[in-house]
């Protein structure tokens, strides 16, 4: 069996925004050799998110209306957790949004279902994050 472990870096210019790595995870699958397996990809940090879905702005708009109704940013003093923080919000939103998604990897490629696109969501953003991306298989 095969492995392969890469660490994808994101720093947004804003707290929340929602990034298709698609591209990117399909450059590690290249990168590995791997033709049959899995790949695992998963925030490494805990108030942003990697989950599948459409690539359709509308649905980008409404991820964040429904969010900020489920766990709104502000007032930061709603929050036992916002002391030396104010991202009580952004742990909050990550746990909806989820921490990893898992992708089998058919004939070298992604094996996708229709409309499925691989998505990093930044819910407290303007530093460096990472993304881990672990493939195994042959
Ligand atoms: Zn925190």
């Amino acid at each position: 069996m095969k492995s392969y472990r890469k660490e994808l870096w994101f720093k947004t210019d804003q707290r929340r925004k929602l990034i298709n790595i698609t591209r990117e995870i399909e450059a590690c699958l290249a990168e590995s050799s791997i033709s049959e397996g899995l790949v695992l990809v998963n925030a490494m940090h805990i108030t942003s998110s990697v989950f599948i879905n459409d690539d359709e702005s509308g649905l980008h708009h409404d991820f964040e209306v429904w969010l900020e109704k489920l766990a709104p940013e502000k007032p930061y003093s709603q929050y036992r957790h916002n002391g030396y923080e104010d991202n009580a919000d952004a742990h909050l939103k990550r746990t909806i949004m989820g921490r990893e998604v898992v992708v089998a990897i058919t004939g070298g490629k992604l094996d996708f279902g229709p409309w499925e696109q691989i998505f990093y969501g930044e819910f407290d953003g303007k530093r460096n994050k990472r993304v881990l991306v672990k493939i195994i298989g042959e």
